[in-house]
């Protein structure tokens, strides 16, 4: 069977869901996954990724900081030790760090922000979106391993009740970089790439201080993160990280809510992946309209309101 490794990002031992999400996509290509984990807590992580899929856990610890450079290199070990056939991370800050460096290490390509994986039966082949979304490549890597970052909210995080092998390894220390601090965002706020649904608004929304109505529907869905077009956030109204499209966030949620957004290609190429697309625009000749599976044709500052009352309304029957 084609051995996988596959990097997991943890929070005090649990899995982040991008990263089971990782090993699902390692098990959609019918790899035997082998998880590598480091800091602290990291031991904590092997039931979960047991539990989702990964044959084998291989736990680096005894590094005071993180180092993006010797972790590459001792993930890169495992591949090379393991006759791995594929080196996975979730596409997310550190894995967008982290992967790149492996695939210097092992000297081949990486591809970037995988949806697809699938065995060839001599190889894999992964696929991954070009022009903005407007065609879809298929890849395989030039060298013995394909390294590649995985789309957050493509892949299933499976349940198979299985448990995990646990290694445990001292980390290198000898890195260049080193990570001295994390400033943890503010608690409760999801991140964008990784929420389930995603509530974005555009210029359309007329001012900053109306993006409070955008805020409270996405409270009202609980699961929600806020995003935000180019021009708002060059103009000050949101901050960087909430950006989608591309030059900012890649996103994929089971539901994206454009609120006053226009559906420039650009803002396209970072949110048409999504699994339902609800647009609402003043303008029913916006281009948003063109890829949204359900559109309003209203005033966002009037529809936001109505459809804040009735997801709250929908979630107290529920
Ligand atoms: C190299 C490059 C990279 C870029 N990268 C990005 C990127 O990463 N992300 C991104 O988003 N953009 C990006 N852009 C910018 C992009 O081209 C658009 O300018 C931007 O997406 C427009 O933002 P918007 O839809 O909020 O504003 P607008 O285009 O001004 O659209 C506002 C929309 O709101 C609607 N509206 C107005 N009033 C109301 C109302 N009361 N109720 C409901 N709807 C209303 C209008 O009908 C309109 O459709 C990039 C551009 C370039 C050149």
């Amino acid at each position: 069977m084609t051995t996988i490794v596959v990097f997991v990002e943890h929070h005090s031992g649990q899995p982040v869901r991008a990263s089971l999400e990782c090993v699902g996509a390692a098990r959609s290509a019918g790899g035997s996954v082998v998880a590598v984990v480091t800091g602290a807590g990291a031991e904590n992580a092997a039931a979960a990724l047991g539990k989702h899929g990964a044959g084998k856990v291989v736990c680096f610890g005894g590094a005071a900081q993180h180092s993006p450079d010797a972790l590459a290199r001792d993930c890169a070990s495992v591949v090379k030790e393991l006759g791995a056939k594929a080196f996975l991370a979730a596409a997310t800050a550190t894995g967008k760090d982290v992967a790149p460096r492996v695939a210097a290490v092992l000297d081949v390509t990486i591809l970037s922000d995988i949806t697809a994986l699938a065995s060839t039966g001599g190889g894999l082949a992964a696929t991954r979106a070009w022009l903005g979304g407007k065609a879809i490549a298929t890849l395989g890597s030039s060298g013995d391993v394909l390294v590649a970052t995985t789309r957050p909210n493509v892949f299933a995080a499976q349940d198979t009740g299985g448990s995990a092998e646990v290694v445990k390894k001292n980390a290198s220390t000898d890195g260049k970089a080193v990570v001295t601090a994390v400033e943890a965002k503010k608690a409760g706020k999801l991140d964008v790439k990784e929420a389930p649904v995603v509530v974005a608004g555009g210029r359309g929304l007329k001012a900053p201080e109306n993006f409070a109505l955008l805020e409270d529907l996405a409270a009202a869905f609980g699961n929600a993160a806020t995003g935000a077009s180019r021009a708002v956030v060059d103009a000050g109204w949101r901050p960087h990280g909430e950006q989608v499209g591309q030059t900012g966030k890649t996103v994929a949620p089971q539901l994206y809510v454009a609120v006053g957004i226009s559906g420039a290609i650009q803002h396209l190429a970072g949110m048409r992946t999504s699994k339902v697309i609800v647009a609402i625009n003043k303008d029913a000749e916006a281009p948003i309209f063109k890829v949204a599976d359900y559109g309003i044709v209203g005033d966002a500052l009037e529809v936001l309101p109505a459809l804040t009352k009735a997801v709250k309304e929908l979630k107290a029957h529920r």
